[in-house]
Parts: C-alpha cells; structure tokens; sequence
C-alpha cells in the first residue's frame, strides 16, 4: 500500500462519530463489507439523503454519486414516481403472507421483457436468487456439480465462496472460514472467459456438472465483459452435456439494456436471475427461466424455495414503477452520460500519463490502472491498484463519490446531467495527478 496521507480524516466529524459508534455495535460499522472503505482507508461517508445523481453525508457534503447504491439507483435517487409509487403502497399495508397483484405485474414486467424467462420467482436479495437457482438445477438435473468463474460473484452463497480466483479456488476450497469443504467440494472454479477450461471441465465429470453460472457480463472484478463467443461457447458446452447455464444478471439486469445483457448479446439462458434495478432501490430479486426446470419448484415441483417477504408489496411497487420508467429513452441517457464521463477520465489520466484501460458493458464501466485489456482474475490484479487509492480519495474531497475499491464497476443514472457532470470533469485533474505521483 503506498505511503499517502490524506486530509479527509476532520472533513467528516459526524461521518466519524457515526463510524466510531457502529462499530461497536456492528462488526466494522457496516453491514455490507465494501462499504468499510477498508480497500482505500479513511471513514466512511454516512449518507443522510440522496437526491437525483447526489448524495447528501452526515457532515452536510453534496456528492454526485457514481455508485448508485451498488446499481440499482439507474433513475437516481428520489424519483418522484418512484417514491409515490412507494408511498402508496405502504399506505396499504406492508407485508400480507398472501399474494397480491404487485407481484404479479413485477413477475409479468420481467417476463415480458426477457425473452427466455417463461416464468419467474421473486425472492429479496441477488444472493437467495443465485442461491436458489442452483438448487433447482441441481434438483431438475440431478446432478451435484457447479462450475462457475473465478472473479464472478454471485452473492454469499456458500457453494460460490470457492471464488475468488487463485490455486486455492481453483481446488474448491473455501475462500472463507464458516464455508466448509463439504460445501464447496462441488463446486468447479474455472478462470473467465476460458472455453477451453469449461471444455476440460466437462470432459472430466461427463453427466456431473448440474449448472455452469457466470455472470452475463463480469462486473465484480471491475467490468470485464465476456470475449465473442464465451456465453455462446457456454451454452453450447451446457446443452451438449444435459447441464443448464445460469446467467447472473442481478448486476446488468435491466441495466446494460432493456433485457439486460440478454438484450446484448441474446445468448439465451436456462435459468436467469436478478436484483438491484429490479427492486428500484428496495430489496426485491428473482430468479426465472424455461417453465419445464421453473416447474420443479415447489409448490408444483419438489425443490423447495420459500420466503416470508419475498414479492413484498412495497419492493415490488418500487421495482415496477422503476421498471416502466425504463424505456429507449432512459437507456440511451444513461448510456450517452457513461460514455461522456469515461472520455473525461480518460483524457485526465491520459494527460498524466497514468497507464489505465476503461472497459465497459453499456453502461456499466470500470478504470483499471493497467494498460492492457482485462480479459479474466488474474489481468484485473494485476493493474496498479495502488493509484486507486490517492485517486479516489481526491476525487471524494472533491465531492464526487466512487466505489470504495479498485475492483468495481462504476454506475450512472438518467438523472446524471450537465452539473453533475461538470463536477465530475472539475474533480478529475487533480485526482489524476494524485494518481499519477503516488508509487507502491
Ligand atoms: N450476483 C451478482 C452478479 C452481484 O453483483 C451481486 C451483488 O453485488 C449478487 C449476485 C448478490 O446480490 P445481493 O447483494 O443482493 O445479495
């Protein structure tokens, strides 16, 4: 880690004292990792509101937001429909334990959207989604084996913590204390955007492998999009051995285009699954497919899948309201500010000459401090993630505020406009010299 002081510490006195009382009461004083700041150091901005592209901190600091809630803020924060959509539906009541329309015209959206989804299941986070989807793969194939690829993240499901990248993962073993062996002894960990591994793999198990899941586009190790072929390659190796392909589009689902990455490059799944712009900022997800595999979930099949809350009737009002606002038009904003914005911070980090590749699906798109493409794991470590640091830090001084971490994909809303962006293009000199005068 390079040896950098920055003043950031006193610029965020209630951000502090909110972080110092969290973390006596929640491990690390967050409830979702990333959101520490550990990979980048300093505090974490606590956010009191957020309004169209900004958000407000504790200490009364404006951002204009690149993260996006992780994604699902592709509207920006507070769209007026959305939040009437919200407030009508709680004023209706909150939870019934019964079904209800909302979460029919969600299921019926998704379905009309995304053509190889024939039906659909909600359930409350991208992790149950992926979580289940294997399940029923293993259940309608009979099979035990997973292959999936290092650098994908699928949630915290603890078949799919053999994860991230290595000679460890690649044997199956557990990335994390508390998943066992057991629980991950079946589970194939292949490098991305490798046929030729996914081939192998299928010559050594022939009728083992249940599912290969991928993510549509990999967004979790910075934004490496599949290679030609590799999704279609997949399939076909799937088809041709009896196993499903699972495409993970809790990330690009309904983000990288009307029908997510389906929408892109029309390689048409078994199983799909998704989250985050489907639940317009609440927690909402899904998973969905062929109806022969969809079938085999209880109460008409045998492989059991419940929850309390899932299909929520506030979730669900939130997801739809964002969804129907999603037409050609928001897409093609969205798509024409991302591509503004990464011109801008190709030409900052260009005029210092900073080494860096921009690598983009749609509009989701991620800086490696490399300058060659990133094709897999081992290309996303092996930029200079130490200039992400200074960088990102500058940039936050400067009001604009990016993923905490080196290895994400950058998020944009319709709502990023003019001002947001001239924010943006101020901010961006000074923390490309930052990143340019700091050493490892
Ligand atoms: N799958 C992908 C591709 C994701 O990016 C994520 C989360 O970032 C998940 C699954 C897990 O979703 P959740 O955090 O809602 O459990």
């Amino acid at each position: 880690m390079a040896c950098v002081s920055y003043p950031y510490e006193y610029e965020a006195p209630v951000s502090q004292t909110l972080f110092d009382r969290a973390s006596l009461v929640t491990p690390g004083g967050v409830n979702s990792p990333v959101r520490a700041f550990r990979a980048v150091g300093g505090t974490p901005r606590f956010m009191v509101s957020g309004t169209g592209p900004y958000l407000t901190d504790a200490d009364g600091r404006e951002y204009v937001d690149l993260v996006c809630s992780w994604g699902p803020m592709i509207l920006g924060h507070s769209h007026p429909e959305v939040v009437a959509a919200v407030q009508a539906a709680v004023a209706r009541g909150t939870s019934f334990g019964t079904p209800g329309e909302g979460e029919v015209a969600l299921a019926e959206e998704i379905v009309a959207r995304i053509e190889p989804v024939e039906q659909v299941r909600l359930v409350s986070s991208g992790t149950e989604a992926t979580m289940s989807a294997i399940r029923l793969a293993r259940g309608f194939t009979g099979r035990a084996k997973v292959v999936k690829f290092a650098g994908c993240y699928h949630g915290h499901v603890d078949a799919l913590l053999a994860a991230a990248g290595s000679g460890v993962a690649t044997l199956g073993l557990p990335d994390t204390p508390g998943v066992t062996g057991a629980q991950t002894g079946d589970t194939i960990v292949l490098p991305y955007n490798d046929l030729e591994a996914v081939r192998r793999a299928f010559a050594a198990h022939p009728g083992e492998i249940a599912c290969v899941i991928t993510e549509a586009s990999a967004g979790n190790m910075g934004v490496v999009p599949p290679v030609d072929g590799f999704n279609a390659g997949l399939k076909e190796l799937c088809s041709a051995d009896g196993a499903l392909y699972i495409s993970d589009e809790v990330m690009t689902g309904f983000r990288t285009s009307k029908a997510g990455w389906y929408g892109v490059d029309g390689v048409r799944p078994d199983l799909m699954t998704f989250g985050k712009v489907m639940g317009g900022g609440f927690p909402a997800a899904a998973f969905g497919g062929r109806a022969d595999v969809m079938a085999y979930l209880a109460p008409v099949g045998p492989v059991y899948q419940a929850g309390t809350l899932s299909g929520n009737p506030v979730a669900t009002a939130a997801g739809l309201a964002q969804l129907r606002l999603l037409d050609d038009a928001a897409y093609e904003k969205v798509d024409a500010v991302s591509l503004e914005i990464q011109g801008l911070v190709t030409a900052a980090l260009s005029k210092e000459g900073v080494a860096h590749t921009i690598q983009t699906a749609s509009n989701m798109f991620s800086v490696f401090f490399s300058d060659r493409p990133v094709r897999d794991y081992e290309d996303a470590k092996a930029q200079e993630a130490f200039r992400f640091t200074p960088f990102f830090h500058s940039m936050l001084a400067q009001g604009v505020y990016l993923p905490p971490s080196a290895f994400e994909s950058w998020f944009v809303s319709t709502t990023h406009d003019e001002r947001a962006v001239e924010r943006i293009a101020a901010a961006l000199p000074a923390a490309a010299r930052a990143a340019a005068e700091v050493s490892a």
